[in-house]
């Protein structure tokens, strides 16, 4: 069989769906490479992560098209089979980085967010690190609440254990936070960590503060992402930056439907996210005077 893949939102971030698919089909003995127009293919696989993305529009020579992931719709899911392969890490010249998932699902389920809805409102492990780990330097994590999940313990020992370096591109849930949890986060070789102030209030914030002391890393490497442009006003957003940088955190700007965000959220965003600029220039005022 001749397999087509296409990662409809491009190639800024590998698409673990299609590593996964590629896999797979290689162990079938299928013959699998990324689409290629005017080729002709049994079956192409479109992957498209984010809903805003333009859907693929270039002519597809195919006998079965198959489309998933969450920027079509919330419910297309891989067979199981195929969600539990170890990624074919050569479709994007991956050499040195694993990506995957430990967990899924978030007991949360905030309103701008898909994540329950898609996969649960519960956080429940779904892999052991070697099912998508196999020695690499760097484990960029996919999961949305790794914290709140049952076996954190095990799954954070797992990461402590692979000597790698972590990333936690999604978020670890500050108000989940314990004096245990932050021992064994600071045995971790961490690249990168993300907790969220996402929404107005100070619970989140007293949570930053409490354990800012506990945890042994750099600001760099602690980024908080902000939330704007959902239910806050610019005096809320500039307050929470504020409040970050004073902790020793480093802010992160996120825009939600930043297509329609005003002039001065997106300005916002530049300052706080070029961080040479925001580590030079103190004030939003004098960013934008
Ligand atoms: S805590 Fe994070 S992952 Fe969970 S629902 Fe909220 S934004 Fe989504």
């Amino acid at each position: 069989m001749k397999v087509g893949l296409i990662d409809v939102d491009g190639h800024n971030f590998p698409n673990l769906a299609l590593m996964k698919i590629s896999a797979w089909h290689k162990k079938q003995g299928d013959n699998v490479e990324m689409f290629f127009p005017m080729m002709h293919y049994d079956r192409v696989y479109m992957s498209k992560v984010f809903t805003f993305t333009k859907d693929f529009d270039t002519c597809v020579n195919a006998d079965e098209i198959i489309k998933g992931g969450t920027g079509y719709d919330l419910q297309n899911k891989l067979p199981i089979e195929i969600e539990h392969q170890y990624p074919d890490y050569s479709l994007y010249n991956i050499k040195d980085t694993a990506y995957g998932y430990l967990t899924r699902g978030c007991p949360r389920g905030c309103e701008f967010c898909i994540v329950a809805e898609k996969e649960g409102q519960c956080s429940k492990k779904v892999a052991d690190l070697n099912q998508f780990w196999n020695g690499q330097k760097e484990i960029k994590l996919l999961d949305p609440n790794l914290i709140a999940c049952a076996q954190w313990k095990e799954l954070l020992q797992q990461l402590i254990d692979s000597n790698s370096w972590v990333d936690f591109t999604q978020g670890l849930d500050i108000r989940l936070m314990t004096d245990e949890k932050a021992k064994m986060i600071n045995k971790l070789k961490l690249k990168m960590l993300h907790f969220a102030w996402d929404n107005y209030e100070f619970k989140t914030y007293e949570k930053l503060k409490e354990f800012r002391p506990l945890l042994d890393f750099n600001f760099r490497k602690l980024r908080v992402y902000v939330l704007t442009n959902f239910n806050t006003t610019i005096e809320q957003d500039l307050e929470r930056i504020y409040k970050l940088k004073e902790l020793d955190y480093d802010p992160y700007v996120m825009i939600y439907e930043k297509w329609n965000a005003p002039k001065n959220i997106k300005q916002l965003q530049r300052w706080v996210n070029s961080k040479w600029i925001f580590r030079s220039c103190d004030k939003f005022e004098d960013y934008i005077a």
